[in-house]
């Protein structure tokens, strides 16, 4: 499995790259956003996983992410950050990055999240499609739509629609959604849950169905078709 690592600061880099290689995985270093950027988009699907710091020389981990997805590469990607305001992880998970880890970090913690990106990948990839109603997911192109109009959603966003649709017959908690999407169950992750959960709202209701995720109180968020 490879793995691109995307920082520039020369000496996290190489303890990632023979960490991660202790590992058993196969690292690429790249140490600015832009050449990352065009090797991973000429060749969406050679990694598995990449590790995306924020802070960029040529092209910042914001915008390599965005372009990325703009290209449709659906290559999971977890961001380095030494930010840690609410504001700066939405958007980190706004650019569409899967998962985020605040510097500094324990490397274990690193590779747990790893692993937790690529079971999600993969058990996502391994179904084909699902529906609720006249929801439709495509699991393989990542592609939701509502009575065959495609909906504008981000990776994270079709992650938990994904998750609310599989559980459509109970509430789901706000836990089980951090453990989802990031593998983690970190209480300061469930304010970051509710605005997600309020962006797909917004995006898969239609006018005059009002509602489609319900907020179930005390308990998480139930999709209703
Ligand atoms: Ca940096």
């Amino acid at each position: 499995m490879k793995i691109a690592v995307v920082e520039d600061e020369k000496k996290l880099a190489t303890t990632l790259k023979e960490g991660l290689e202790g590992e058993g995985y196969t690292v690429d270093v790249f140490y600015d956003g832009k050449s990352a950027e065009e090797a991973i988009s000429q060749n969406p699907t050679s990694y598995s996983v990449v590790i995306l710091d924020l802070m960029l020389p040529q092209k910042d981990g914001f915008e390599v992410c965005e372009s990325l997805r703009a290209q449709h590469v659906s290559v999971p990607i977890i961001v380095l950050t030494a930010r840690d305001t609410l504001e700066d992880k939405i958007r980190v998970l706004d650019s569409g990055a899967d998962d985020f880890l605040t510097k500094p970090f324990e490397f274990q913690e690193l590779t747990a999240r790893i692993r937790a990106v690529v079971r999600r990948t993969q058990n996502e990839s391994a179904k084909a499609t699902m529906s609720l109603g006249s929801l439709s997911l495509n699991l393989r192109t990542q592609e939701a739509s509502r009575n065959g109009t495609v909906l504008a959603l981000t990776p994270t966003e079709f992650s938990l629609l994904v998750l609310l649709v599989e559980h459509a017959d109970r509430p789901v908690t706000r836990d089980e959604i951090s453990m989802h999407l990031w593998g983690t169950e970190d209480s300061a992750l469930s304010n970051i849950v509710d605005v997600h959960i309020s962006n797909l709202r917004k995006k898969i209701s239609d006018d005059h169905a009002g509602k489609s995720i319900q907020t179930i109180r005390g308990l998480g968020y139930r999709i209703e078709e």
